[in-house]
């Protein structure tokens, strides 16, 4: 699939927002959003987008698939059967879990807490799966890289014959070091989305343009209702 029909696929579900009026995560504004829960939303799409991957990536030998819960769990499914299709190598698939640590209920309210660490762990947790494997860890959309690393470190944990790095979108300019230094890193689409700060935005952005702030996706939301505590 060429990059304009990949881009075009993903707006029609919705995952690609442009022309809009966002607040990203870092309070920054911009146009454009990729919306990464959408990506798995229609299962056609999502095989296409996914066959497109694992044509990217059939000839590293791939024999095993990881992707961190929830997000990227459909699609690193997906490449995993359309590698074993390509290639003849029954590709299995496991998930890398946010690793949820048991606390005492704060409030002694008898509660069952948790605390997430920050790392991950395999579900199933079967060191055999990874063992002098070659290993492919499949995001979807990758921001700074900095999770896809912990993924990435816990492979590594296993001892495996090799560990790849492949993702749906970069949207941050992420770069082979930013994900651990595995043993090769691609995306099949980098976007670089340009953005801007408060005060850039109300005299060149989208701000200026009086375009709403979208307030269904990112922090658009919370920045409205700072905006109005402001006022
Ligand atoms: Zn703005």
């Amino acid at each position: 699939m060429e990059r304009e029909q990949i881009l075009k696929t993903l707006s029609h579900v919705g995952a690609l927002i442009t022309g809009s009026h966002v607040v990203y995560t870092s309070e920054r504004h911009g146009t454009d959003y990729v919306d990464k829960d959408r990506v798995g939303t229609d299962p056609i799409v999502l095989s296409m987008v996914a066959a497109a991957v694992a044509s990217e990536v059939k000839s590293l030998g791939v024999e095993m698939v990881v992707s961190p819960a929830l997000g990227a769990i459909t699609l690193g499914e997906n490449v995993a059967y359309h590698l074993s299709a390509l290639t003849g190598i029954s590709v299995k698939f496991v998930i890398a879990e946010k690793e949820a640590i048991a606390i005492p209920d704060p409030e002694g309210l008898g509660r069952k807490c948790f605390y997430h660490s920050g790392n991950f762990s395999l579900r199933p947790n079967d060191p055999s799966f990874i063992k002098d494997k070659c290993v492919l860890e499949m995001e979807d959309i990758l921001t700074t890289g900095a999770s896809a690393k912990r993924v990435v470190e816990l492979i590594r944990r296993y001892n495996p014959a090799k560990t790849h790095v492949a993702a749906l979108v970069n949207r941050g300019k992420v770069s082979l070091a930013d994900v651990g230094t595995p043993d090769s890193f691609f995306s099949l689409i980098s976007l670089d989305l340009p953005s801007y700060t408060e005060a850039e935005c109300a005299n060149r952005g989208p701000c200026a343009a009086r375009i709403p702030i979208n307030t269904l996706v990112g922090k658009g939301k919370d920045f409205l209702a700072r905006k109005s505590a402001r006022a």
